[in-house]
């Protein structure tokens, strides 16, 4: 007995796991993720990341919503397979997409932390290194180009300057 014809008609039609459509989708997906990332958040960022990090986050999301493009087309009919229904179960798929993708929008494009001076209540970002109104010391900086330092450096990144441990003390001691 040969199962195939078992089956209906239209299950021989096609076999492969996922509809052609899901395939497009997720080579639009891909690209457009691309064009987004390079078109709209990077020139709209106002703190710049190394294009290394940039690039390899582009493309892991890319490749990520690709693959859930091909779920999706999986899910559509895998459900019709079961005789669930292939409409719903692909729009919980994409409402799901929709927050994911409302998630890595809300962490690209937010602001920085805002926080206040400790000596006059000023609002500063965390990236400042001086408090705009009264001079007090957020980060730790070379004394001679005035870069923000990270503790534990010895040289400065910017100048090349041997820091002075004095001035790490500032932000050890809070
Ligand atoms: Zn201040
Ligand atoms: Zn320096």
């Amino acid at each position: 007995m040969n199962f195939q014809n078992t089956r209906s008609g239209s299950d021989s039609e096609d076999t492969s796991l996922v509809p052609w459509w899901s395939t497009m989708l997720a080579v639009a997906a891909f690209v457009g993720w691309q064009v987004v990332t390079f078109k709209i958040f990077i020139p709209n960022n106002p703190h710049p990341r190394p294009i290394a990090f940039v690039l390899f986050w582009s493309v892991m999301v890319g490749l990520f919503m690709a693959f859930y493009m091909l779920m999706i087309g999986y899910v559509n009919r895998d459900a019709r397979r079961r005789g669930m229904s292939p409409s719903f179960w692909t729009a919980i798929m994409i409402f799901l997409l929709a927050s994911g993708i409302g998630f890595i929008v809300y962490f690209l494009l937010r602001e920085p932390l805002v926080l206040n001076c400790p000596k006059c209540e000023e609002k500063v970002d965390e990236e400042f290194n001086f408090c705009p109104r009264c001079h007090y010391q957020l980060n730790p900086t070379c004394d001679v180009c005035k870069h923000g330092v990270r503790l534990g450096d010895i040289y400065c990144a910017h100048c090349g300057n041997a820091l002075e441990m004095a001035a790490l003390d500032i932000v050890r001691a809070r």
